[in-house]
């Protein structure tokens, strides 16, 4: 089966009692045992049938498993924030007295999980250029258990080559996790380039309709199963039932979306590139973007983000969104509707100014998730809003 028929039908639950042709929504948060023998062999791991829905529910496994074919993996599992995502697994994959390497443009809500909780368990890291790939050799210690990446990173989507440094970290004895949130399985999949575990914010492309915020780890079994049991049951970050049925809809139509994603964000890039007040476009997808020829060798698609720089700076950044009508200013992405964001006077308005700018976020730099309205109107808000700088 290829992706589209994939992402419908792979693993799906039927239902033998109803014959419903959709999933069932299984908003139960436990289940009933026959008879005390039942609930033994269930608890004893003898019976697979559920027990109680943090530790296990046909809806949040039904999307796992869906995810897991779709990466061409394992195993996987639904989890109730891409944070919970994230964090299990690397709380899983370490302990106190190891150490590990990210890169060093990753989301910002990973950065504020690494530096206020994990390194207070004993576990030690650096952020590194990972694409200085001497600089990275050099960073690995005798107790360097995991890297984790991110690409394309947000907001500049500087590119990491996967296979690359897939092929660094195995031969230091670590563990690749790679975020591929931005991509989804339909433009990317990780472990076929090298990795071993994969983590997503499904709040984003995967669901695809900002209804729901939730998470997905897929990868390889000897990885899986230890992030599972004991981390992601004991520690609780599993899934409700509902979410992810929402999320098994959003998937069915993933590849249309990011199809109608990725060529609206390529005229969009286009347009902006072309444009006067616009001193650079990053998107993946231009010739002139400093990585295309590794954009077209490890992705399938360039994706639906563009991040752009206005000549004008703050002010220009500030005139632009508040001038806008059908693009809605919010953080979050990937959603089926247009969204844009200016970082220095949104997300990190508190963040110091020269912290901010050693960080890439230039006073003019503006992040649009590019929507799957028609392309047409996209461009006229913007030519709109650009009317007035
Ligand atoms: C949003 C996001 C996350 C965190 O996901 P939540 O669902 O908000 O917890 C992690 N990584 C990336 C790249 C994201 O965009």
């Amino acid at each position: 089966m290829k992706f589209n028929t994939k992402a419908m039908h792979a693993n799906a639950i039927h239902d033998n009692q109803f014959g419903t042709h959709v999933t069932p929504l299984y908003q139960s948060s436990t289940f009933i045992f026959d008879d005390c023998a039942q609930g033994g062999d269930r608890f004893a791991g003898r019976d697979s049938g559920y027990k109680y829905t943090r530790l296990g529910n046909p809806n949040t496994d039904e999307v796992a498993n869906r995810m897991a074919t779709l990466d061409e993996t394992d195993a996987g599992l639904y989890t109730s924030t891409g944070m919970s995502a994230v964090s299990t697994t690397l709380m899983a994959l370490m302990n106190a007295g190891d150490h590990f390497i990210s890169s060093d443009c990753i989301y910002g809500g990973t950065v504020s999980v690494i530096n206020k909780v994990i390194v207070n368990y004993g576990i030690d890291m650096n952020y590194v250029n990972v694409n200085d790939y001497e600089l990275f050799r050099k960073s690995f210690r005798p107790n360097t258990k995991v890297v984790y990446i991110e690409t394309p990173a947000n907001p500049t989507l500087v590119l990491i080559d996967i296979k690359k440094i897939a092929e660094i970290t195995h031969e230091n004895g670590a563990v690749l996790v790679v975020d591929n949130t931005f991509m989804t399985p339909y433009l990317q999949r990780p472990i076929t380039l090298g990795a071993d575990v994969a983590v997503y914010s499904v709040t984003k492309y995967i669901n695809g309709h900002g209804d729901v915020v939730g998470g997905i780890i897929t990868g390889k079994k000897e990885y899986i199963d230890v992030i599972k049991n004991p981390y992601l049951l004991n520690l609780g970050g599993t899934g409700s039932p509902f979410d992810a049925w929402l999320v098994a809809r959003g998937l069915k139509t993933l590849g249309l979306r990011m199809d109608r994603h990725c060529s609206n964000a390529m005229e969009v890039a286009q347009y902006l590139d072309a444009h006067p007040l616009v001193e650079v476009v990053h998107y993946p997808g231009l010739k002139s973007f400093p990585q295309y020829e590794l954009a077209k060798e490890q992705m399938d698609g360039f994706g639906g983000m563009i991040a752009f720089e206005l000549k004008g700076g703050f002010d220009a950044g500030e005139k632009l969104l508040n001038n806008l009508k059908l693009i809605a200013l919010g953080v979050s992405l990937g959603g089926v509707d247009s969204l844009i964001q200016h970082p220095a006077s949104m997300t990190h308005s508190a963040v110091p100014i020269d912290e901010r700018i050693a960080g890439g976020i230039t006073d003019g730099l503006v992040r649009i998730s590019v929507g799957i309205e028609d392309v047409e109107d996209i461009i006229e808000d913007l030519e709109k809003g650009f009317t007035k700088l």
